[in-house]
């Protein structure tokens, strides 16, 4: 990533000012009840590489601080000058500048576009910033890879876990590589262990990179990390104290209990989504399965041929078939619980049923169509002798029997995967 906007270097080297001067600032809200003063004659300075936690009782002003810092709202009365830009005089557009170019955004939502792989979502800013499409690929994959999601680039939101969402929010902060990273309760929705992971990250960032992170919280333990803490109460700073030994979060989470001691319903909570679709799926079935059921499939059919001839002495047609369907079940049972280690889940048996299915009547459609035997020639003639509304009721018919087929060997699969499979792995 590039080193800060040059802007603010010059800035900052010429005169040496704090990072953020807020003088007397205040925000009126007008609203139907009255006005509502949000943010009273607020004066505070931020020196360059602070970690700061603002706190407060809710409606105590800190959202409205942090939209007024982060250039999303202005100030009715007062100055803010960022960076040695007087931030207040500057039109929407050139504050829209400012904020592009000097501030990164995090907030308790994550506010990540779904549908949008992790790439795309920390590609945006830089989107807007014009980078060609190569140089933002690069970027933002080195913003993954700093938030530990480098395994993680082209997941969906909803593929990634609430921290994992915050890391990637953290990531599209950062990918301008902005001076300044805004955090509005950016571990809200989130569980202690991961909260404390969150705050690592910042720690780091904010050590390694001398990143100014302003954060807000509700949580002692997450502002005890901070080196500075600025109190508010009805609009109003109440105190700003210094913090001598902050928390090192990293350490914290060393001393939490590893995650495997916490209780099993946790961890099924934490298990990344995509894993737990998968697992819940199943996978892809092996293809060994397919062809156990087809050799299986022919042996039973053969038995149940003999048994017609053998044992009962009469050509029963639905023998062979039951022969063959029985067999062909516990076989694909058993092949898949010795070669997935588990029985088969349902979305499998499902998989397995209809494709099998599928399979063996594209296997037969020619053989009729070559009148094979007697019944397949009488078929044909059959068919011959239909108009196009009787094609298609056949068709339909067809797609009936595929239909019905595989429910029954959804069926029987169901049957049988317990009594091969035994307990569940
Ligand atoms: P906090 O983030 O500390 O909970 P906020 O800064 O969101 O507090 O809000 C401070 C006060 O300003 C609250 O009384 C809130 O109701 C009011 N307020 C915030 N935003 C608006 C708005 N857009 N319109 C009217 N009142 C607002
Ligand atoms: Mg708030």
């Amino acid at each position: 990533m590039s080193s800060a906007p040059p802007s603010a270097t010059a800035a900052d080297a010429a005169t040496a000012q704090p990072l953020i001067a807020l003088t007397d600032v205040s925000k009126d809200y007008e609203s139907g009840a009255g006005v509502v003063r949000a943010l009273r004659d607020v004066s505070l300075d931020i020196a360059k590489g602070e970690l700061i936690a603002v706190v407060g009782t809710s409606g105590s002003g800190k959202s409205t601080l942090m939209n007024i810092l982060g250039c999303l709202d202005r100030p009715t009365r007062g100055s803010y000058v960022l960076s040695g830009l007087d931030v207040g005089e500057r039109s929407g557009d050139g504050r829209a500048i400012v904020r592009n170019r000097l501030i990164g955004f995090v907030f308790q939502g994550f506010n990540l576009l779904p549908r949008t792989t992790a790439l795309e979502n920390v590609e945006l800013p830089l989107v807007y910033r014009g980078v060609p499409a190569r140089q933002r690929r690069k970027q933002a994959l080195a913003a993954l890879d700093a938030v530990g999601l480098a395994e993680r680039v082209h997941h969906t939101p909803n593929q990634l876990s609430g921290g994992q969402q915050q890391r990637v929010a953290i990531a599209r902060a950062l990918v301008t590589d902005p001076p300044l990273l805004l955090a509005d309760e950016p571990t809200g929705n989130l569980d202690t262990r991961t909260s404390l992971e969150v705050l690592a990250l910042l720690q780091r960032l904010n050590r390694d990179r001398g990143i100014t992170v302003l954060l807000v919280t509700h949580e002692h333990d997450i502002a005890a990390c901070a080196s500075r803490v600025i109190t508010f109460r009805d609009g109003r700073i109440v105190s700003d104290e210094r913090v001598a030994e902050p928390v090192d979060a990293a350490a914290e989470l060393e001393r939490l209990p590893p995650p495997e001691q916490t209780d099993a319903r946790a961890l099924e909570r934490e298990l990344d989504p995509a894993e737990r679709r998968r697992r819940e799926l199943g996978g892809p079935v092996p293809g060994t399965v397919y062809v156990a059921m087809a050799v299986a499939g022919i042996v039973g059919v053969l038995a149940g041929i003999g048994y017609n001839n053998f044992v009962i002495h009469h050509a029963t047609p639905w023998i062979p078939l039951a022969f063959g369907l029985a067999l062909e079940s516990w076989v694909a049972a058993s092949i898949a619980k010795r070669r997935l280690g588990r029985p088969m889940t349902s979305d499998q048996r499902v998989r397995v049923s209809l494709f099998y299915t599928l399979g063996v009547a594209c296997a037969l459609a020619p053989l009729v169509a070559l009148g094979v035997s007697d019944r397949a020639r009488a078929l044909l003639d059959r068919l011959g002798a239909l108009g196009p509304a009787g094609i298609a009721g056949a068709i339909g018919l067809a797609l009936l029997v595929v239909a019905a087929v595989s429910l029954a060997r959804y069926l029987l699969l169901s049957l049988v995967s317990p009594l091969v499979g035994g307990k569940r792995a």
